[in-house]
């Protein structure tokens, strides 16, 4: 399990850097003050996550950041019993560490998650704010620093994976979608340090790979790809050779995919 733990206290480090989409950060510091849980939704490499560690380092909360995949279970966010030096010892998993110690906790993509996982989140995400670690028997109370965050990406779902609505209506949610094109240039020139001039037809090239998103292809272009693709320009990659390796390859393995949006590519870039 992938959990990643940070602290950023007000006078820390920099604060990620985060160009809001609309009234999110209002909306994510209103629901910390008044104790509610938050669901993110929107596409893959959107900016869910930076947004996230944003507002925790602009909190000056620590947070906690599990990805969750299909096989992660309660257990793995409760805790467990493990034996160490011949002593059978409780081990807090990150949820019930954040629980104990305030801040924000933050599960991405959440439907990966197995489905006992919805079960612990219940009491934690309504007027309770506990944790019962059954295999304790301990009920830990949340303070008023915890925060439940969690995110998924709508696009993925199947039958079998989606988010039932009696989870979904314990969180108040935020859609997130892609940036509009100047602030989406502004964003990945910022990240990369590649030049606006030189990234503009790489965001234009993005915007039209996106329209496809359901035809050809599962998944648009992300932000993130688009960041890496102006990364490798900015260090001297031929722009062509950047586009296949950043924004086609991870789109698509069908060769005739493949040719088609290389020629969509040859025409911008
Ligand atoms: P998600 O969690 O939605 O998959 P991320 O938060 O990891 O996506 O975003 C991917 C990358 O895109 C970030 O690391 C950052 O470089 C960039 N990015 C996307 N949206 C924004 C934004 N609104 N402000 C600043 N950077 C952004």
């Amino acid at each position: 399990m992938a959990v990643l733990t940070t602290g950023m206290p007000r006078t820390g480090p920099a604060i990620p850097a985060y160009v809001p989409q609309g009234n999110e950060c209002r909306l994510f510091e209103t629901a910390w003050t008044r104790r509610l849980p938050l669901l993110l939704k929107g596409p893959t490499g959107c900016g869910k996550t930076r947004f996230v560690s944003h507002m925790a380092a602009r909190l000056g909360l620590p947070l906690v950041t599990v990805s969750c995949h299909d096989d992660l279970t309660a257990a793995d966010l409760t805790g467990r019993f493990l034996l160490k030096g011949g002593d059978t010892v409780w081990v807090d998993g990150p949820l019930a560490q954040s629980v104990r110690n305030g801040g924000i906790c933050y599960l991405d993509e959440i439907v990966e998650a197995r489905k006992d996982v919805a079960v612990v989140l219940h009491p934690l995400t309504d007027d309770r704010r506990i944790l019962p670690l059954e295999r304790t028997g301990e009920t830990l109370e949340a303070p008023s620093t915890f925060m439940l965050v969690a995110s998924y990406n709508p696009g993925y779902q199947n039958i079998l994976k989606a988010l039932k609505p009696s989870t979904k209506q314990r969180f108040v949610m935020i859609e997130f979608d892609f940036l509009p094109r100047g602030q989406e240039i502004a964003i990945v020139a910022a990240e990369s340090g590649l030049d606006e001039a030189r990234v503009a037809p790489l965001v234009d090239l993005a915007r039209k790979l996106r329209a496809l998103k359901g035809q050809d292809i599962e998944e648009g272009v992300s932000t993130r790809l688009l960041v890496y693709c102006a990364c490798l320009m900015g260090s001297g990659m031929p722009a062509r050779e950047a586009v296949l390796a950043a924004l086609i390859e991870p789109l698509t393995d069908e060769p005739d995919v493949k040719a088609a949006l290389t020629e969509i590519a040859s025409a911008v870039i």
